[in-house]
């Protein structure tokens, strides 16, 4: 079968042959029928995570259940099933504690799985390789969605459109009536600015360095467009009778957007730190104001989400139609077409690209 494939930092990706073992007990193999290009495929990718290699690349997909182990439970074949890259083991401390997304025993970036056609050990990006006609995954990295779901919508339930809605509504806590920017409109950025408005802001400035973005946010539920240059902090002000908005949700992982969405928040507000930057990148907050803004900093981890409980309701909210993903999907494309999706994605280009595998 087929994967993408990259094998050193900045390294072209590759479409090669690679070997997955049969399912052990515990597993279950999926035929992938649509796969997101998501900013954290970059990061394992562009130097800002330090996987080892050769590497499958993608983590939010869905696809058909083909064979399951013998101690399978969950699903069986023919089951549709959206792809987990964080499955919890219900029984750790924070387990215990509903905080499924801060599991012990997730969140490695990768993990060992199958050999390439020359007989390399492989890896696959969290524990999914989900950038692959299939994958062969526990049992518990699978949850079952209603077939009558598509497959690309289905796809982006697993990563952007989970983390950015639970950033909204779990994380967050975004009320009615409040103010909200959002900083960095890639898959995740847009998922947060339609959850802010369903979720009742009054106002939801997108901001982002690429002007192109601003029908892409307009059409995703944004009341503004502000482009994120030296400009920023005076129009988010002037919108918001010079105090700053109620929560900036930062979904690009940098030192300076999280200090551009520090400045965009009123005294007393809170910042949601969505995106996932790189260890060496130091954020500098002056101490007086730390202690005179009053903001609240934290992060949101996969959304503060169960995505157990979580994904099934996202599904149901597509087929009700009162969650619409259409605005998420600007480009399609097969595997082969996959190195160009990771050139866009890292121009600041479109949405999301979803890669439909199977042959
Ligand atoms: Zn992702
Ligand atoms: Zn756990």
């Amino acid at each position: 079968m087929r994967a993408l494939v990259v094998r050193a930092v900045d390294a072209p990706l590759r479409v090669e042959e690679i070997e997955l073992p049969a399912p052990g007990p515990d597993e279950v193999r999926v035929s992938v029928r649509a796969a997101g290009v998501c900013h954290s495929d970059l990061s394992m990718v562009d130097g800002t995570l330090a996987p080892p290699y050769p590497l499958v690349l993608g983590h939010e997909a869905a696809g058909v259940v083909l064979a399951v182990g013998d101690a399978v439970t969950r699903v069986a074949p023919g089951a549709h099933v959206v792809l987990n890259w964080a499955p919890p083991c219900r029984s750790c401390w924070y387990c215990g504690r509903d905080e499924p997304w801060l599991c012990e025993r997730t969140g490695s970036p990768s993990a060992p799985r199958g050999r390439t056609s020359a007989g390399e050990a492989l890896h696959v990006t969290l524990g999914l390789g989900a950038l692959a006609e299939e994958v062969v995954v526990p049992q518990a990295a699978v949850i079952g969605v209603p077939a009558e779901l598509p497959f690309e919508a289905a796809a982006l339930l697993g990563c952007a459109v989970l983390t950015g809605v639970g950033a909204v509504r779990r994380t967050a806590g975004v009320a009615p009536g409040e103010s909200v920017a959002v900083i960095g409109l890639g898959g995740v950025g847009l998922s947060v600015v339609a959850a802010a408005r369903a979720a009742g802001a009054d106002q939801v400035l997108a901001v982002d360095v690429s002007p192109a973005k601003a029908e892409l946010a307009v059409a995703a539920g944004a009341t503004d467009f502000l482009l994120a240059d030296e400009t920023l902090s005076r129009a988010v002000r002037e919108r918001t009778a010079g105090r700053g908005v109620d929560h900036a949700l930062e979904c690009v992982g940098r030192s300076a957007t999280i200090r551009t969405a520090w400045r965009a928040t009123r005294r007393g507000g809170q910042v949601t730190v969505v995106g996932m930057g790189a260890k060496d990148d130091i954020v500098g907050l002056g101490a007086l104001d730390i202690f005179h803004s009053a903001r609240t900093l934290r992060s949101s981890v996969y959304g503060s989400s169960d995505p157990d409980r979580d994904v099934p309701e996202l599904a149901r909210a597509v087929l009700d139609g009162t969650l619409d993903l259409g605005y998420l999907i600007t480009d399609r494309t097969t595997l082969d077409g996959a190195p160009e999706a990771f050139a866009r994605m890292s121009r600041g280009e479109g949405a999301r690209t979803v890669i439909l595998p199977a042959p």
